[in-house]
Parts: structure tokens; sequence; C-alpha cells
């Protein structure tokens, strides 16, 4: 059986870059599932979908082929032949791929794939349902949370560094509004699996998180 470490939480809690440090430290494949949502969510906008339109989104989703391949130890979400991870990381995208994840059709094709994964190589995992659903077996379950003020906070700052434009108020908002879709959906939504351990990072480096995990892991 493989090594699995689950991490979920909501949007901005710090979930991948603190699953890539933990990878790094205990030689495991991190998965990115946020990722996976977020291709056919680009793959539903380069369509032209209305996002409203569930019966057209399922349709196009089975078009959609979604596969994982690692360079250097990094993942490149690939969409039918092509490497789209560099077009993933935008609001646009992300707020898309949250419209999208409550449909269970769109879930069930991406389990499939997370799970495969998992069975193949030793991984930290991240996503909303991870603990609670894709695998439920995982050895470490994390639930990585930070108020929304401080979530808002580190993306205005990301952005920023980007030197791009950004309001404050906003984010937060945006980020309310994608935690509250994501927890009140009716398939697999965002909760703390029963034998998760929260860890709330409002007030941790990012070391400290790191370090408080790879103590959970125990290795
Ligand atoms: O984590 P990230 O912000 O990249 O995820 C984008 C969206 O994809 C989330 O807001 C959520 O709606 C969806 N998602 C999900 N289940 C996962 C991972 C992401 O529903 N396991």
């Amino acid at each position: 059986m493989t090594y699995k470490v689950a991490i979920d939480g909501p949007a901005g809690a710090g979930k991948s870059t603190i699953a890539k440090a933990v990878a790094k430290k205990l030689n495991l494949i991190y998965v990115d599932t946020g990722m996976m949502y977020r291709a056919l969510a680009l793959f539903v906008l380069r369509q032209k979908i209305d996002l409203q339109d569930r019966e057209k989104i399922v349709e196009a989703c089975e078009k959609a082929d979604v596969t994982i391949r690692y360079e250097d130890g990094v993942q490149v979400v690939v969409l039918n032949g092509e490497n789209v991870s560099p077009r993933l990381r935008t609001e646009e995208v992300g707020t898309a791929a949250s419209v999208i994840s409550p449909i269970p059709e769109v879930r069930r094709k991406l389990v499939v794939l997370q799970r495969r994964l998992a069975a193949e190589s030793d991984c930290i995992m991240d996503g909303r349902d991870i603990g609670t659903c894709v695998l439920p077996d995982a050895q470490v379950k994390i639930y990585l949370t930070a108020s929304s003020e401080v979530r808002a906070k580190r993306r205005y700052d990301e952005l920023a560094a980007k030197g791009e434009a950004c309001d404050l108020k906003k984010i937060r908002e945006d980020i309310e509004e994608r935690d509250y879709r994501d927890m009140h959906r009716e398939t697999s939504p965002l909760k703390q699996a029963e034998d998760a351990v929260a860890v709330d990072t409002s007030d941790m480096t990012k070391e400290e998180v790191v370090e408080r995990i790879i103590a959970l892991c125990g290795r």
C-alpha cells in the first residue's frame, strides 16, 4: 500500500506552498487536485460555454482529456495534449473551477485520476475533499485553514509582488464567496474529515507549518 498525506482547506490557506515543501522533504510526489478542476474549467471557458449550462459542461468535459506528468518533480497538467499549467493560476479560471466543481460528473472523472495517482506512488495530495472522499484511507489528514482576512492579504501580496493591480476588499469578497460555494455544495463539500488534524496558519510562518506537518507524519 502506498503512503498518502491528504491536505484539505479553503482557498488561499497555503495548501500548495506547504504541500510542495513537505513533498520535497519526505520524498513524496505532490498532487495538486485544484489544478485538475482548473484545467476542465479552462476547457469550458475556451469553448465559451455558459457556466450555468450544466448539460453543455458535462458534454464538454467528456471531450476533455486531463492527465498529469512530472517534470523535475513538478506537476504538469496536460489538457488534450497541451501543457496548460501556465494558464491555470488566474482568478477567472479559479472562479470558473469553483462553479463547475459541484457537478458530480466533473468530480467523478477527476477522482478516478486522483486515486490512480495515489495508488501508484507515495504522495501528498491537496484539495477540498481528499481526506473525506478521494483518499479516506490516507495515513495522515490535515485540515489547513486561516482567517479569510489573512488569506486575502496573502493573495494580495502575491499579486502585488507580480505587479498586478488588485483590491484587497474585492479579493476577500471573492475568497469568501468561493469558500461558501465549496462548503455548501451537495457533492463532496469542503469540510474537515473526522480524523483530520486542523492547523490554523493565521499566525504561523511557512517553516512552522511545514515542521508541524512533518511532525504529524512522524517520518
Ligand atoms: O485549490 P484551487 O484554488 O486551485 O481550486 C480551484 C477550485 O477547484 C476550488 O475552489 C474548488 O471549487 C475546486 N476543487 C474541488 N475539489 C478539489 C480541488 C479543487 O472542488 N479536490
